[in-house]
């Protein structure tokens, strides 16, 4: 606020001082300009006096100068410096001597400034006739009246710029307070709305600190909208979770009894099949071991077509249990009741066993059957009899699918474990079959698959077997048309290796 005012009261002050020193310059001009204008007019007036020699008129001519304001002389001189006529009459006839009156009698025949400031300005004029310089007409005019006014001007200068400077800096003072005071109460509205309050800043102003204030309280008004919903969002957020939680629990409650339900119902539905499968196996094997007897002739004679028909029932009997004895393995395995019991054996002797089983049957179809184990005998330890039961249900729909060519099984050991690979020439399997046939009941139908029997259970206990053992099983299509599945063990299997045996063949 100083600095305010102290250029303020600087820039006053040259304002003045300039205007004073334009004033000066103008009224010196305006003088100048006055007594040269009167010498002028005494010199034009007094040239045929002068030649005259009329003392007389030139006096005249001296005193009608004398009404002029602030003349201090008037004079004509003779070009030697006598005085001819003169404003003050005592000097008549005498000769100048000062030192400037000295300076014109040397001086050019032209217009003198002799004595130019701002109390006095003295100029002479030649008086010429015929162009004969005759003297000089000299003019002084006193300027002591303008610099009086000059001081007046400079004391009033001064006066209204202090009266200024004052009232400009009151002014400033009270513009600042009432600026410092608006701009404290933001600052104070500031701090306390940070601590929560909903205070707004009351300026009724119309300049920019009105302004400032209204965006100001505009700013806490958005401000405060913006946290409000902020604050709803995170109670709905809150409430949200809050339902979402209970409705995971009701969820996870209703998830637990389904579980319940469901494993309630699988146990009765072990139990149903366990007793289904022993009540319908027990009348079952009745009706083998019977109708098998009867066949035989062992109780009385047949003729061939009441043996044919036995057959048929026989075979039907069989079929039948070979079904109902897969459904329970299914069922076994899927109420978690079906373990892996691992025992040491060799592949070998376990293939070597199977085809010795299988040979009769595909000799009857005159198919080969032969497997090779790929670098030397390998020990397993895993569950002898899921592995068999795997093999057998493989060879037994190679044979079942084959018509003419054979079937080969190879065994090798793969950095993951063992591969076993069952490969026929027979009727072979579509590519978009390949995913199915795994699933319980699957069988591809086709027109040459109806004439096969089976239940489709086969290959998905296989699996069920395999997941419980760690392995799995896939199938593609043989090169040869036919299919190949492979059986994979993993590593865990196998007991112990020996490679220094080569390839080995059987069958
Ligand atoms: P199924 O008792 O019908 O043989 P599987 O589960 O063992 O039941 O086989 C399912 C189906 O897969 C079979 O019906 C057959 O269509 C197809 N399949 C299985 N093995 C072979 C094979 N070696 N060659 C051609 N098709 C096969």
């Amino acid at each position: 606020m100083l600095g305010i005012t102290l250029v303020h009261a600087v820039l006053m002050t040259i304002f003045v001082l300039d205007l004073v020193e334009r004033q000066r310059d103008f009224l010196q001009a305006y003088n100048i300009e006055q007594t040269k204008s009167l010498a002028d007019t005494l010199s034009a007036n007094s040239v045929s006096w002068v030649l005259a020699n009329d003392v007389v008129g030139i006096e005249e001519i001296i005193q009608s100068q004398q009404g002029y304001p602030n003349l201090r002389y008037a004079m004509i001189l003779s070009p030697e410096g006598r005085v001819i006529a003169h404003s003050n009459k005592l000097y008549n006839g005498q000769y100048v001597t000062d030192e400037t009156s000295n300076k014109l009698l040397v001086a050019e025949i032209e217009t003198q400034h002799l004595q130019i400031s701002l109390g006095l300005v003295d100029i002479a004029v030649p008086i010429v006739a015929n162009e004969k310089f005759i003297g000089w007409a000299r003019v002084a005019i006193d300027g002591d009246a303008y610099a009086a006014g000059l001081q007046v001007i400079s004391r009033d200068g001064v006066i209204y710029t202090l009266i200024a400077i004052v009232v400009g800096g009151i002014f400033a003072v009270f513009m600042a307070r009432g600026m410092t005071a608006d701009l404290q109460k933001l600052v104070h509205v500031a701090s306390s709305v940070s601590e929560g309050s909903s205070e707004r800043v009351a300026v009724n102003r119309e300049d920019e600190i009105g302004e400032l204030a209204e965006d100001f309280n505009r700013m806490l008004d958005t401000l405060e909208e913006n946290s409000r919903c902020q604050r709803e969002l995170e109670q709905e957020l809150r409430s949200r979770r809050d339902t979402l939680e209970e409705q995971v629990k009701e969820r996870t409650i209703e998830l637990e009894h389904a579980r319940d339900d469901a494993l309630q119902a699988t146990v009765a539905k072990s139990a149903f099949l366990a007793s289904m499968s022993h009540e319908l196996r027990t009348p079952l094997n009745s009706i083998i071991g019977f109708t098998s007897i009867v066949a035989s002739k062992k109780v009385g004679d047949l003729n061939e077509e009441q043996v044919r028909q036995l057959n048929m029932a026989h075979a039907s009997a069989q079929h039948l249990l070979g079904t109902i004895n897969d459904i329970l393995d299914i069922s076994k395995v899927e109420a978690g009741k079906e373990g892996v019991i691992a025992t040491f054996f060799d592949v070998r002797s376990l293939l070597t066993e199977l085809i010795e089983l299988m040979t009769p049957q595909f000799d009857k179809k005159r198919l080969t059957v032969k497997f090779e184990i790929q670098g030397g005998n390998i020990d397993l330890c895993t569950d002898r009899d899921k592995l068999w039961r795997i093999l057998l249900n493989l060879l037994s729909n190679a044979l079942k699918f084959t018509h003419q060519g054979g079937v080969s099984i190879r065994c090798k050991k793969e950095p993951q474990g063992l591969a076993i690979e069952v490969e026929d020439t027979g009727i072979g399997i579509k590519e978009d079959d390949i995913e199915t046939i795994f699933n319980a009941f699957e069988q591809v139908d086709s027109d040459d698959s109806r004439r096969y029997t089976g239940t489709g259970l086969g290959l998905t206990i296989c699996r069920q077997y395999l997941y419980l053992m760690g392995g799995d099983i896939k199938v593609r299509i043989s090169p040869g048309q036919g299919s190949c599945f492979c059986i994979f063990l993993p590593a865990s299997c196998i007991a112990s290796c020996d490679l220094t045996d080569s390839a080995e063949t059987g069958g």
